[in-house]
């Protein structure tokens, strides 16, 4: 027999960009990124967790400032990344 009751549940309602504040949800769905990280026992940061959500713009310029490093990091490295590779895209648009 299943004995039922009422709780409160929590959801998430919608998701704040942590970089401008801006909402990402239109009213039915959320578009964000989200920068994640769990290190571990061999990394410097032992034990720290994060999760940063982004909105489309915030995502895009961080992105885009990442591309800007790994550039910079093979600029004169004779191993060539392939720059038509598009940098962090599974899937294709
Ligand atoms: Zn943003």
């Amino acid at each position: 027999m299943k004995v039922m009751m009422q709780q409160t549940v929590e959801v998430t309602s919608h998701v704040l960009c942590d970089v401008c504040g801006r909402n990402t949800s239109d009213g039915k769905t959320s578009e964000f990124g989200t920068l994640k990280a769990d290190w571990g026992y061999s990394s410097a940061h032992d034990g720290a967790s994060y999760e940063v959500h982004l909105c489309e713009v915030c995502f895009f310029s961080a992105l885009a400032t990442l591309k800007e490093q790994r550039r910079a990091h093979t600029l004169f490295s004779d191993d060539n990344l392939d720059s038509a590779i598009e940098f962090g895209r599974v899937i294709a648009e």
